[in-house]
């Protein structure tokens, strides 16, 4: 059974009634369908196998033990730049938290089991093209090694759902599904400005002491610096993970705060993209046009405007503004300090040397010059030897003809590459091994995406099967055919390239 052991759920634990949730019910699915069930992560945090239509139940959000009271959390946000008092998860629904054989606590929810009362107008629903998205992209995530939310099960519901389908601006009816997910917590920054904005410094006091007890085994919370401490850790989890997200070429999409976690996970898989081509302006979500606020060179940068109004929130807690401006200014550190040992890893560097930081910088011009494929450009700096010729070997990476200046730069840029690579003080199998390391094979395309969906939508699930082996092992070549550039029929594409918010 899923619930060998005790599951109540326990929902009171974070002791902020009135203020933080409501309690609410599951919406009542009529043929609901298992499609994807991730047995590995169930064992993982103390759930069991399927055995029975209880099991099967739970997962689509039909029954749920008697014990357990659901519930959905309000938070509030900045979104694209804007305070928005009141929001919430508005199709998420907490179960409650699971603890496993190591004492370790997880946190489950669905998404797409109905209205709640942070829902506005809205739905409350799951479409499954969005579903199948959030579900393979935060495993594709996991399994990159990038801190994330995961997911447990996608389930269809057996009813149509109504959505404006912006890529031929039809309003159309789609699938509708119901997706768990599990993360240690979905704690957002959003959370804590919902309650500091109303001036309840008692209870921010108590959802901060809370996030440390459970979360931040690195705070004492003894220590009367404290909430200093925490607001440190956020924004050292939070550069971490902006340089991963560089490191496969991650774009989220919409990085409003109430999409922001305090645990330093991604979350919210809605409009996001891998990159194809390299550009820095990149946004996958065409809500985000034309400002480009959350495009891929600017990840960075949103995330420290982020954790300032995490920093606003906090204030009544930690009332040093000094400290906080510290903090603030030593997340560019840590980030490009981060970002350049990253960097370093992917070219095969064994540490960063002066004159490294040009040579990253002078890396962004070229790539963005000459829209090479980001995830192919660095499996052929792999294979490249000293007597490649280097025209020959990277022809297959770009997605425009090169213009004679573009290519000048882009064979100078080569040859730099391989005379930094002398000054390794490591073996070249060495070298190759930090490559193999940090540079994937397999990244989940949007494109491929795209196929999977009308793959599914016509009741296959080969490409489906596949892409789950595929991005399971991304750091191997399972199938060649997912290693080639995005084909030339989904170029500017919405729908396959680009999407909506509302995804
Ligand atoms: P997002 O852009 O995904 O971060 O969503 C912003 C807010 O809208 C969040 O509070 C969501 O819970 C809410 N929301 C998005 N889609 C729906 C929906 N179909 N039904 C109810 N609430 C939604
Ligand atoms: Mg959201
Ligand atoms: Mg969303």
């Amino acid at each position: 059974s899923l619930f060998p052991g005790d599951f109540s759920g326990n929902p009171m634990q974070r002791q902020t009634p009135r203020f933080l949730f409501a309690t609410v019910d599951l919406a009542e699915f009529k043929n609901p369908e298992l499609l994807i069930f991730n047995e590995k992560l169930s064992k993982e945090i103390g759930l069991g196998i399927i055995e029975n239509e209880k099991d099967l139940q739970f997962l689509n959000a039909s029954s749920v033990p008697e014990s357990v009271k659901t519930y959905a959390t309000a938070y509030a946000g900045h979104q694209f730049g804007n305070w928005v008092g009141q929001l919430g998860d508005g199709r998420a629904i907490l179960a409650g938290e699971i603890t496993n054989s190591q004492g370790k606590k997880h946190e489950i929810q669905w998404k797409g089991a109905g209205a709640t009362p942070y829902s506005r107008h809205a739905d409350g629903r799951a479409v499954l093209r969005s579903s199948v998205r959030e579900y393979l992209m935060s495993e594709a995530m996991h399994h990159l090694g990038i801190p994330t939310t995961r997911a447990l099960s996608l389930s269809l519901t057996g009813e149509n759902v109504l959505r404006d389908v912006m890529y031929d601006g039809n309003p159309e009816y789609e699938k509708g599904a119901v997706m768990v997910r599990i993360a240690e917590s979905f704690l957002r920054f959003g959370h804590f400005e919902l309650i500091s904005a109303q001036n309840d410094t008692e209870n921010l006091k108590k959802l901060a002491d809370f996030a440390i007890e459970n979360y931040f085994p690195e705070i004492n919370p003894e220590s009367p610096e404290k909430y200093a401490e925490f607001f440190e850790n956020i924004a050292f989890r939070t550069a971490e993970l902006m340089v991963e997200w560089y490191r496969v070429g991650f774009v989220h999409g919409v990085m409003n705060t109430d999409n922001m976690s305090v645990l330093g996970l991604t979350i919210d898989y809605g409009p996001y993209s891998f990159l194809d081509e390299y550009d820095l302006s990149f946004t996958p979500n065409t809500t985000d046009l034309p400002g480009r606020r959350y495009a891929f060179g600017s990840q960075a940068k949103m995330a420290q405007w982020n954790l300032w109004q995490l920093a606003n929130a906090l204030f009544p807690l930690i009332k040093d503004e000094k400290r906080l401006e510290k903090i603030l200014n030593d997340f560019s550190e840590t980030f490009w300090k981060k970002h350049d040992e990253m960097m370093a890893r992917k070219f095969g560097f064994n540490g960063v040397l002066e004159g490294d930081d040009q040579f990253f910088s002078d890396f962004q011009q070229v790539m963005q010059d000459a829209k090479a494929d980001y995830t192919i450009l660095f499996n052929q700096l792999e294979k490249l030897q000293q007597d490649s010729d280097i025209q020959e070997h990277f022809k297959d990476i770009f997605y425009v003809p090169l213009s004679e200046n573009h290519l000048f730069s882009f064979e100078n840029f080569i040859k730099n590459y391989q005379i930094r690579l002398t000054k390794n003080t490591i073996s070249r199998e060495e070298s190759l091994a930090l490559m193999q390391a940090n540079n994937p094979k397999f990244i989940l395309r949007n494109y491929l995406l795209f196929e999977c969906i009308k793959e599914i939508n016509e009741g296959k699930k080969e490409l489906l099967n596949q892409l789950i082996s595929a991005l399971e092992n991304p750091y191997e070549e399972r199938y060649p055919k997912f290693s080639k550039k995005r084909p030339p029929i989904y170029d500017g594409q919405t729908g396959s390239s680009t999407l909506s918010c509302s995804s």
